[in-house]
C-alpha cells in the first residue's frame, strides 16, 4: 500500500530522472562555462536540454532561464519589475508570488465561488488600471482548480500587457504544449518527479533581462552561478517521460479521485469539496471536513501510514491556513477543518480505498474522544 497523498507538496524522484541524473553526473560533470572540450560537451548537453524543454512547452529555448525552483523564479520575476509597477495577481497565488510582489503596486484579481478567476473581471481591471504585468497561476496548489490561463494570456496580448503563469502544479500533470503562449512561465522539477532544487523561468523574449542573481555570465547573464546540468537533465527527462502518458493518467486518476469523494460523501453528508464544480487537477481534493480539526485528522492518518496536508506548505516548513479557502470567505473555524489530498501518477485504486477506510476509522476514533484503540 502506498499511503503518500501529498504529491502537490513534492514527489519522489522518477526512476528515469534519477538514471538521467546519474548519467549526466558521471559523464558531464564539467563546468559548462569552461573552455576545454569536456566542458564544451557539458554545455552542448545543457543547451540540448533547454531545447527539449522548450519543445515540450512551445517556447523558444532562448527564453528559458534555469533556476533553483519556482520560488526563485517567482522572486526573480517580481524583483526585476520597477518599484512603481502596477501588477495584478490573483487572490489565490502561492506565497512565493504574493510575497515577491509585495512592495509593488499590487491589485488583486478575485476568484468566483468555484475558486476560479474570471476573464471579464480581468478585462475590467486591465482597462481601469493599465497594469504592467498580470500573474495568474495555471493550476492551484491547494484546490487543483484550473485557471483559464490561455484565455487570460490572449486577453493580455490583445491589451498589450505582459502575462505570467506560475505553472508549478500544471507541469507534469496536464499537457504543457501551449504554455509558451504566456510571456512568463514558472516551473519546479520536484513537483513532477524531476528532483528538488531545480526549476525554470521562461521570459518573453531571448533579449529579456533578469538581474536577480548576479555574479557571472551564466544563462546569458540572466542568472549567475554554475548551471546544475545533472539536475536540469533529470528535470527535462522527467517531463519528457510523463508527458505521453498524461491523458491516460488523467482519465484513470480522476475517476479514482471522484470515487474517493463519493465514498466520503456517502458517510459525511456535510463534506464540502472546494472548487468541485470547476475543472481541476486529476489528483487533488481540497475539502472542509464536517467535524474535527485538520491536525487531528492529519496526525491520526499519519499514524496509519497516510501522508496528507492541511492546506499549503509555508516557508517555515509548517503548514499555514488555506489561501484558497480564505479567499472564498470561510470562517476561522472552517479553516481549521481544511484537508488536502493529492495523489500521484500511479496511485492505485487500493491506495485510494485504504485512505477512505482510514478516514472512517479516524472518524470513529475522534468521536470516541480521540482515544486510539
Ligand atoms: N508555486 C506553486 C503553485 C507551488 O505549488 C509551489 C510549491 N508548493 C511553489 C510555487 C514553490 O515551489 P518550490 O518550493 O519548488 O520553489
Amino acid at each position: 500500500m502506498n499511503g503518500y497523498f501529498d504529491y502537490n507538496a513534492t514527489t519522489p524522484l522518477h526512476t528515469a530522472a534519477s538514471d538521467a541524473w546519474l548519467r549526466a553526473s558521471e559523464k558531464h560533470w564539467h563546468n559548462p562555462s569552461s573552455l576545454y572540450r569536456d566542458a564544451g560537451l557539458a554545455s552542448h548537453q545543457l543547451e540540448s536540454a533547454r531545447e527539449r524543454l522548450g519543445n515540450l512547452m512551445g517556447a523558444e529555448a532562448e527564453r528559458i532561464v534555469f533556476t533553483s525552483g519556482a520560488t526563485e523564479s517567482n522572486n526573480a520575476l517580481f524583483t526585476s519589475l520597477p518599484a512603481d509597477a502596477v501588477v495584478v495577481i490573483s487572490a489565490i497565488e502561492h506565497p512565493s508570488v504574493r510575497e515577491a510582489a509585495r512592495g509593488r503596486n499590487v491589485m488583486e484579481l478575485p476568484v468566483n465561488a468555484a475558486g476560479v478567476v474570471e476573464v471579464d473581471e480581468l478585462k475590467q481591471l486591465i482597462i481601469s488600471k493599465r497594469p504592467a504585468l498580470v500573474s495568474v497561476m495555471a493550476a492551484n496548489n491547494e484546490s487543483g482548480a484550473l485557471q483559464p490561463w490561455r484565455e487570460l494570456a490572449a486577453l493580455c496580448r490583445e491589451q498589450d500587457v505582459l502575462f505570467h503563469t506560475d505553472a508549478a502544479q500544471w507541469l507534469g500533470k496536464l499537457d504543457a504544449a501551449n504554455l509558451g503562449e504566456c510571456d512568463f512561465i514558472t516551473g519546479s522539477a520536484h513537483k513532477f518527479g524531476g528532483g528538488k532544487g531545480c526549476g525554470f523561468l521562461v521570459l518573453p523574449t531571448e533579449d529579456s533581462r533578469l538581474g536577480f542573481i548576479r555574479g557571472g555570465p551564466q544563462e546569458h547573464g540572466r542568472r549567475a552561478g554554475t548551471e546544475n546540468y545533472p539536475a536540469i537533465e533529470a528535470m527535462v527527462t522527467a517531463l519528457e517521460t510523463v508527458t505521453p502518458r498524461l491523458s491516460e493518467i488523467e482519465h484513470t486518476q480522476s475517476k479514482l479521485r471522484d470515487g474517493f469523494i463519493a465514498a466520503l460523501r456517502a458517510r459525511f453528508e456535510l463534506l464540502r469539496v472546494i472548487s468541485e464544480s470547476a475543472p481541476r487537477l486529476w489528483n487533488t481534493v481540497l475539502m472542509v471536513m464536517p467535524e474535527h480539526d485538520n491536525l487531528k485528522w492529519l496526525t491520526r492518518l499519519s499514524r496509519r501510514g497516510f501522508s496528507i496536508s492541511t492546506g499549503s506548505a509555508c516557508s517555515s516548513g509548517k503548514e499555514g491556513s488555506s489561501v484558497v479557502v480564505t479567499a472564498l470567505g470561510a470562517s476561522a473555524e472552517e479553516l481549521k477543518r481544511v484537508v488536502r489530498i493529492s495523489g500521484g501518477w500511479d496511485t492505485k485504486v487500493a491506495d485510494w480505498q485504504a485512505l477512505e477506510a482510514a478516514f472512517f476509522e479516524v472518524f470513529e476514533e475522534l468521536n470516541r474522544g480521540g482515544r486510539p484503540q
